[in-house]
């Protein structure tokens, strides 16, 4: 990607700038504003990008219909729920379900954001390794491509109860870290910009793999898609800059 100054980025990307929605465009991630940009925007639930079967064997049809139709789904009515019932606080000056709705704002909100990365971090004949600057920085955060991926198989497959591995760029000193994220908002750590996420949770891999979690991480590997992931770094760097 060429130069681009962090202005012109930023207004490129709009609200979307910041965390896990790097490198997404809002339709992916709003409904459509009903009248003006000052309305407030209800999220909606993206489009897979590609067909329930398209990473057969190593996720199957049935795994991804529900996960994506059901699970995903049900974050972005949460979502949009719990933005309904702060507002209606705000309305009516009643906070006293404040803590129960930023609760729930935090945990569908980070399941959509993180569910969103995730089916745009896969696709049909993936797999391999990543090229050119992430490469790079993979090299010289890990070690190399192997080590790499020891260290974020085992951030997965030791994440204790339902979570998310996690590739991110860390903006402050300009780092890749692996995170095995409990849930999704615990274990991680603010400003990092999520870049690889594997969902962990038993919904993504229990009716293929049942307890072999390990095997589902493994099998992973085969439908990355390293050129999303390489452009969400380049995004990130930039921001970051
Ligand atoms: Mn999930």
């Amino acid at each position: 990607m060429p130069q681009v100054n962090r202005r012109e980025l930023l207004g490129s990307l709009g609200t979307l700038a910041a965390g896990g929605w790097i490198g997404l465009s809002a339709e992916e991630v709003f409904a459509q504003p009903a009248s003006s940009t000052s309305s407030p925007r209800e999220y909606t639930l993206p489009p897979l990008g590609y067909d329930y079967d398209a990473l057969e064997p190593h996720i199957d049809a049935q795994t991804m219909k529900l996960h994506h139709d059901v699970h995903h789904n049900g974050y972005v009515k949460g979502l949009n729920a719990a933005l309904a019932g702060l507002a209606d606080a705000q309305r009516s000056g009643n906070y006293d379900d404040v803590h129960k709705l930023t609760g729930q704002l935090a945990f569908h909100g980070s399941g959509h954001a993180l569910h969103t990365v995730f089916w745009k971090n896969m696709k049909k004949g993936g797999g391999g390794s990543p090229k050119g600057a992430l490469a790079k920085g993979v090299e010289r955060d890990f070690g190399g491509f192997d080590k790499f991926q020891a260290q974020f198989s085992k951030a997965a497959a030791t994440v204790e109860g339902s979570g998310w591995g996690i590739l991110a760029w860390e903006p402050l000193s300009g780092r890749l870290l692996t995170f095995g994220a409990e849930k999704h908002q615990n274990l991680t750590m603010w400003g990092c910009v999520p870049l690889l996420v594997l969902d962990v949770w038993e919904h993504a891999y229990y009716l293929k793999y049942q307890n072999r979690r390990g095997d589902y991480v493994s099998a992973f590997w085969n439908v990355v898609d390293w050129d999303n992931v390489a452009e969400r770094h380049s995004l990130a760097v930039q921001l970051g800059a």
